[in-house]
């Protein structure tokens, strides 16, 4: 049986990053990876001609780390279209314009979202984001669904519900009800403060040229054939003195494991001696959320003739953000809409065709009849994929994070366990994958 320093299970950024630090510093690693493909939610896809990333794309200033390393690996970055003006989209479904961040609400309701936004950025400037359950109010943010805590805070229903769009469905992709308040204030001071999230300036700011997909793809070409791909792990047999990784039927040794996964996926490998029961009952308590990315590419970027930047946000529309996407040095128009969390269930309830046609009725809604005739229409489907399950990430339920998130940072034996989505900084993102295995390296090389 061959035996490595460390075997890494996952090829998604987080454990190309480790496998690749693992490799500077000497040791003999392997990266096994059960898809045909390095990269893990980051992918780009050709359609018509044209390159569509259909996981994560954009890079926001806080990403220090992830900035840190497309610099080493070369990579450069464009910025996002984002001149003229903005959309709001209100509950008759008629589009204002507006520039900035402030939304064109009643004035009253402006300055309620402002109050709002400054009390979540005092209490995420008061959590260190790598321990959220040591936050001076974790219990009690932790008890209540994020929904019941701004319902507390507020009776303006318009300022409650522009609040709830940006960490709900634009961010957790979970009903606001089905995420704590502490799992709110945990996004926020990932990125550094609420007030982040809300600009979409800074947190869409720019792209990598060539698509992020090109991150894991360079880390994959430097680790060369270390890396081995259609590499479904099923089991690990572990003591205190290392692991045997089996993978379709061969056995492999290892002194340290790396189970570089989305923590609902740890649970698709059978562990012996099995984990301790805590470890089990953390992962049981994370799941997925759900969110349909809508790409669809005109003739043109007609939007831009008419002063618009492409950027719209309607808290009750079935696309509740949208973006101009169009490709770096493209003369077609691309835009990117989001379907999230209970309008995906239903939108995924219904035939391909009925699905893209509401879609579309919703664009229109933003940008008039010219959005219903696109030449390229992409949606990213991952629910449907094994391997991953759902968008962007996973997270706790309401509760959780306080009783069982310390869990999912401790080592068993010779396993170690990490992915984007329990990063403290970069929380559910790709510097939080970067992150991560910079860290998962760090611990092994120091212990
Ligand atoms: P993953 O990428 O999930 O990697 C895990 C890998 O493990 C996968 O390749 C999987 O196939 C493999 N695997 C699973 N089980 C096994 C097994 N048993 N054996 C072997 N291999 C296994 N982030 C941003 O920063 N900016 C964005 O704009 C952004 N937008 C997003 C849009 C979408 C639609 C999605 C889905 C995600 C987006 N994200 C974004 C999030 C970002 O893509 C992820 O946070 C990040 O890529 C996760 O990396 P990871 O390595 O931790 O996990």
């Amino acid at each position: 049986m061959k035996s490595y320093d460390t075997v890494v299970v996952g090829a998604g950024v987080t454990g190309l990053t480790a496998a690749w630090r693992l490799a500077e510093a000497g040791q003999d690693v392997l990266v096994l990876e059960a898809r045909d493909r390095v990269g893990g939610r980051l992918r780009t896809e050709d359609h018509n001609g044209s390159d569509f990333e259909i996981g994560g794309q954009w890079v926001s200033p806080d990403q220090e780390a992830l900035i840190a390393l497309l610099d080493e690996l070369g990579l450069a970055t464009y910025s996002r279209f984002r001149d003229g003006d903005s959309l709001y989209v209100d509950r008759t479904r008629t589009a204002r314009r507006f520039t900035g961040e402030d939304l064109p609400v009643e004035e009253q309701t402006g300055k309620e979202i402002d109050r709002l936004i400054g009390v979540i950025d005092d209490l995420a400037a008061q959590m260190d984001p790598d321990r959220p359950w040591e936050h001076p109010q974790a219990a009690e943010l932790d008890r209540v669904s994020f929904a019941q805590w701004l319902d507390a805070q507020t009776t303006d229903d318009e300022a409650r519900d522009n609040i709830a769009l940006y960490l709900g469905p634009a961010m957790l992709t979970k009903p606001t009800h089905s995420f704590s308040a502490l799992t709110a204030v945990l996004m926020s001071a990932s990125a550094g403060s609420f007030s982040h999230l809300v600009d979409a300036d800074f947190i869409l700011d720019k792209r990598v040229v060539g698509g992020l997909a090109s991150v894991p793809a360079a880390l994959a070409a430097r680790l060369g054939d270390r890396v081995r791909l259609s590499a479904d792990v099923t089991h690990v047999a572990w003591d205190d003195e290392g692991a045997v990784v089996t993978v379709d039927g061969e056995q492999v040794g290892a002194r340290n494991v790396v189970l570089a996964l989305p923590p609902t996926h740890v649970r698709r490998i059978r562990i012996t001696p099995g984990l301790p029961a805590e470890h089990r009952h953390a992962r049981e308590h994370q799941s997925f959320g759900l969110v349909i990315k809508a790409q669809v590419e005109y003739d043109t970027p007609f939007w831009r003739s008419a002063g618009l930047s492409g950027t719209g946000f309607g808290p009750w529309e079935l696309v509740h953000e949208v973006y101009d996407n169009t490709l770096h040095g493209k003369e077609t128009g691309t835009l990117v809409g989001f379907v999230s969390d209970v309008n995906a269930d239903a939108m995924g309830r219904l035939p391909a065709d009925e699905r893209r046609a509401a879609i579309l009725q919703s664009l229109a809604a933003y940008f008039g009849d010219a959005a219903l005739t696109p030449r390229t229409y992409v949606e990213s489907d991952w629910q449907h994929q094994e391997l991953t399950g759902g968008a962007y990430a996973t997270s706790f339920d309401v509760g959780s994070l306080t009783r069982w998130g310390a869990k999912l940072h401790e080592p068993v034996g010779p396993i170690r366990f990490g992915s984007s989505d329990v990063a403290g900084l970069g929380f559910q993102h790709v510097d939080g994958a970067v992150r991560m295995g910079t860290r998962l390296a760090r611990n092994i090389l120091g212990s």
